[in-house]
């Protein structure tokens, strides 16, 4: 029978809860049980794929094809487990389904309300994804703080879960922040028990309190904050900052963290078989050798917009004891040739990441210009692919002006075209080619000897692709399309040979890449940008 955990978090959003959902699943996973994490969204958009990435983060995609919350991304990553549409469910898709329910007549007259039917329905997404995975363990993230009025149908449906599923088959673990006032010197518990009695005022007693602090916390702080808040001493877990978010699920294992789970749960502890985690961990502390790749993209301001690409260059450069240094490059400030070669003149490789929209496409070609003269090792990601096929048919081939149709719907050259199957396509939530496809290699092509192997299936999210009628003449003049779709018609990948590593693909590689699993396209930039380095 599955277990339940329930995380929340108090006094502040941004406090890593999902690092500490994750953390948590990784050290139940380590000791040998099944784990499925779930995210619950508060707000009101149906899924984050509408919304900008420099309010959200980056949008994750799952092989089934949903648009979920970055957090989902640090869940496979920390549980290496692949999860789906049912493991991220926001207010939006919950009212969705239940005022269509009553267009249909199905509530029978009723007075449709938050209780029972949102609450309803939102217990029944628990029981669909444990119906999916009959996990040992589904630990649930709630998003935002809590006393967040539109948290509320979630707390209450957690309420009502715990008393359904009876004692002992669910804990509550509270996330909250010890703010640290340096001119004291002192850690501040007030806002954690304000927040934890909100908490009880809603029908929840958290079993369990994180605390997430800048400095250690003391025992008598601990102590105070287990009488305060009716938790027991060997329930109050600190949660320091880390140097790296790997080192969390760790540092909460010392504390054991999933001994007093089990516990609570009435599960027998297990060894723990943390050694390539230690591993992972010790590597990345103590890199041997450095590397500066430049991320040139739209939304730097927000590094959680490309929070996936970031790990993935993390986990390639592990695999090679290297630490990987990111600058930042605003892909709109490279207006000309000469500011991006200003611009990557001391970077050792070049990674474009995918986006939307016209803002910066002109400076990402200069970069990917940069990067094709001058042997760059270069990584093009979605529109970073899209991008090298513009700038390849603009400089090489000779087709001036080639563009994509999204930024440019009457170029003389449409080298990126919207795909035949968008043509009719309205709406913007859930419509473009989403998920995991199969894409077929070429035989001794780059790419094919990164995977080591011919057929691959990759995350997609995109509305537009290579236009078939250029392919020809681009090939003809060298670029080589290394990776299509089974029926040969959509480019997923282009090479150009002449180079060490220039490689772009149209789907995300960096949403299947795990910290003992480097995806293989990073893994291939990051060895060729060391092998140049030497
Ligand atoms: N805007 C491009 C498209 O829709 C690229 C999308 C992306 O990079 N995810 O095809």
């Amino acid at each position: 029978m599955t277990k339940y955990i329930f995380i929340t978090g108090g006094v502040v959003s941004s406090l890593g809860k999902g690092i500490v959902a994750a953390s948590l699943g990784n050290l139940l996973r380590a000791r040998g049980y099944s784990v499925t994490v779930q995210k619950f969204d508060p707000y009101i958009n149906v899924d984050p794929g509408t919304m900008s990435p420099f309010q959200h983060g980056e949008v994750f995609v799952t092989d089934d094809g949903a648009e979920t919350d970055l957090d989902l991304g640090h869940y496979e990553r920390f549980i290496d487990t692949s999860l789906g549409k049912f493991n991220n469910v926001t207010s939006g898709s919950v009212y969705q389904t239940v005022i269509n329910k009553e267009r249909q007549g199905e509530y029978l007259g009723a007075t449709v309300q938050t209780i029972p039917h949102i609450t309803n329905e939102i217990k029944s997404r628990i029981q669909k994804v444990v119906k999916q995975f009959n996990p040992d363990f589904l630990i649930a993230e709630i998003g935002g703080t809590i006393g967040d009025i539109e948290g509320l149908p979630f707390i209450e449906s957690i309420r009502q879960f715990r008393s359904e599923v009876g004692v002992g088959n669910s804990i509550s673990i509270h996330v909250t922040l010890l703010p640290y006032l340096p001119t004291s010197g002192e850690l501040k518990t007030k806002p954690s028990q304000h927040s934890v009695n909100t908490l009880r005022s809603f029908g929840i007693q958290p079993e369990i309190l994180v605390l997430r602090t800048q400095v250690p916390v003391s025992q008598s702080e601990k102590d105070k904050i287990a009488l305060f808040c009716s938790v027991s001493k060997d329930c109050v877990i600190e949660c320091i900052d880390m140097d790296t978010i790997y080192e969390v699920p760790l540092a909460l294992e010392n504390q054991n963290l999933a001994q007093s789970v089990l516990k609570l749960l009435n599960v027998k502890n297990k060894l723990p078989n943390l050694k390539n985690w230690k591993d992972l961990v010790d590597k990345i502390k103590h890199p041997k050798h450095e590397l500066k790749v430049a991320l040139a993209g739209k939304y730097t301001e927000l590094n959680d917009a490309y929070i996936s690409v970031v790990e993935s260059l993390k986990h390639a450069g592990c695999a090679c004891d290297t630490k990987v240094k990111i600058k930042w490059l605003a892909s709109e400030d490279c207006t000309s040739y000469k500011k991006a070669q200003e611009m990557l003149s001391d970077v050792d490789a070049l990674v474009v990441p995918g986006g939307f929209g016209f803002r910066g496409i002109e400076g990402k070609l200069n970069v990917i210009r940069y990067a094709r003269e001058n042997n760059l090792p270069f990584l093009g990601l979605c529109l970073g692919m899209q991008c090298a096929v513009i700038e390849y048919a603009r400089n090489v081939v000779g087709l001036k002006g080639a563009n994509s149709t999204e930024f440019d719907e009457k170029t003389q050259y449409p080298v990126i075209d919207l795909m035949a199957e968008q043509k009719n396509v309205g709406g913007y939530g859930g419509t473009m080619r989403l998920g995991a496809y199969e894409c077929h290699l070429k035989d001794g092509s780059k790419a094919q000897k990164a995977y080591g192997k011919k057929i691959i299936s990759e995350r997609h999210r995109h509305r537009y692709e290579v236009n078939n009628e250029f392919k020809h003449i681009i090939e003809e003049n060298g670029l080589i399309f290394s990776g299509k779709s089974p029926d040969g018609l959509l480019a997923e990948i282009v090479e150009y040979p002449k180079n060490d590593w220039f490689v772009a693909c149209q789907f995300h590689p960096e949403f299947k890449s795990r910290p003992n699993a480097a995806h293989p396209l990073f893994l291939g930039l990051v060895k060729t940008a060391l092998k140049n380095k030497k």
